[in-house]
């Protein structure tokens, strides 16, 4: 039996992994669930698929969950630390379905600990690439990529030369507002950029698609796991969202990975790899589909992938005050405090404020590194707000 865990259990992506788990019982033992505030979601997981511990990220919810799993024997633990040490449990395949740079540290920890890593978790990549990989080569443990674009690039790389790769395109669905004349963008709620035209996401990625952060973390991401140049990844917008990505090479070839809007696809690969095995995804019929269509990705319309670029160009810990600064931002969005197109001003600011830390020497960077430079961000981005 693999044992497995799972942080961020609650969430999108964590109950598309569960969806999966759960369909072989047999094959699977799981140690760690973890969530945060959606106490009943964990505990009703837990029960089912016999988890040894179930934890929450929000001390203050302790008690709620150790009244959901009481009569049981399965342990429950609260909190920050709690989740770094459910990370520490002997797993052979941990999910990092944690959103945000929260995710960075159990992840971290499980692939020191022995476990492959499935990464959901794009900020990981973002804010702590070199740490990343670095980790996982000494520990001996796979890294794979989950964000359907990277398990794209990951499954059309398969048994190439890497020296023979060109380029990469990601493409991007263009989210909510892709057909908004760009002036109404100032007057758009946090309701209509959490309704995706394609996927079904946790709100936070949902909104990032819209003003395309999160294709920006993606391309940052692209750049960090495969080893490309800047220059070498390019975006295109792809309102079917059927192509994933696609990689091309020096003889002109262009790979495409082409499949359903569905997460368990790339969940399952990274579950299974190196295996292919059956999936309960859709199997596209393209005659039904008809066309595939392509639109240029307009740095006016989404000043994030400009950004992305920058961070790219800069390398050190710009990826991590990248990230910080846009978290900061979207929480300011989703509390309307700022409006939408403000988020990438703040962002920029925050980036051109703290250029200095773009002078670290990859190789070297740190875990405390990576938080000190996330802090700083934090803080300046929640300082621009407030003026
Ligand atoms: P969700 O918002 O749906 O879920 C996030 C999960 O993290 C939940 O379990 C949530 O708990 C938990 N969580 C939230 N804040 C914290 C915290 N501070 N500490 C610990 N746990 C926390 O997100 P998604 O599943 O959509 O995304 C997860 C990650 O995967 C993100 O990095 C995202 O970019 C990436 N991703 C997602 C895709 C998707 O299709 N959804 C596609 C590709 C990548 P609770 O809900 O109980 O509060």
């Amino acid at each position: 039996m693999r044992k497995v865990s799972i942080f961020g259990a609650t969430g999108s992506i964590g109950q598309s992994t569960i969806d999966l788990i759960a369909r072989a019982p047999d094959n699977y033992q799981v140690v760690a669930l973890t969530g945060g505030q959606n106490i009943a979601q964990l505990a009703q997981d837990a029960r089912r698929l016999q988890a040894q511990v179930a934890i929450t990220a929000d001390e203050t919810r302790l008690g709620d969950l150790r009244e959901a799993l009481a009569g049981t024997n399965i342990e429950v633990a609260a909190g920050r630390s709690a989740l770094v040490e459910a990370a520490t449990r002997p797993s052979d395949w941990t999910m990092s379905a944690i959103v945000g740079a929260a995710g960075l540290e159990p992840g971290l920890r499980a692939l020191q600990s022995g476990a492959d890593l499935a990464l959901a978790n794009k900020e990981s990549m973002v804010c702590a690439g070199p740490l990343m990989l670095r980790t996982a080569t000494a520990a001996g443990q796979q890294l794979l990529p989950v964000d359907s674009e990277h398990s794209a690039v990951f499954q059309g790389l398969i048994g190439e030369d890497l020296s023979a790769v060109e380029r990469v395109i990601i493409t991007a669905s263009g989210g909510a507002f892709r057909d908004w004349p760009l002036d109404d963008l100032e007057k758009a709620t946090p309701e209509q950029a959490a309704t995706h035209p394609n996927w079904d996401m946790g709100q936070r990625i949902t909104i990032d698609s819209a003003s395309m952060f999160n294709k920006a973390l993606e391309l940052i991401e692209t750049k960090e796991f495969f080893g490309f140049s800047p220059s070498q990844i390019e975006t295109v917008v792809h309102p079917e969202s059927m192509i994933h990505a696609l990689v091309g090479f020096n003889d002109g070839a262009l790979m495409a990975h082409v499949g359903p809007a569905d997460m368990r696809h790339a969940i399952g690969f990274a579950l299974h790899y190196p295996e292919r095995q059956t999936l309960p995804v859709e199997r596209l019929d393209l005659v039904k589909l008809g066309q595939f269509t392509f639109r240029p990705a307009c740095e006016t319309r989404w000043p994030a992938l400009r950004l992305a670029r920058e961070v790219m160009e800069a390398g050190g810990l710009m990826g991590a005050v990248f990230n910080a600064a846009k978290e900061v931002a979207l929480d300011a969005f989703i509390d309307r405090q700022i409006n939408f197109p403000r988020m990438a001003g703040i962002v920029e600011e925050v980036l051109t404020r703290l250029s200095s830390q773009a002078s670290h020497n990859p190789d070297a960077i740190t875990l405390d590194m990576v938080m000190q430079a996330d802090h700083l961000a934090r803080e300046d981005a929640r300082a621009i707000i407030a003026a």
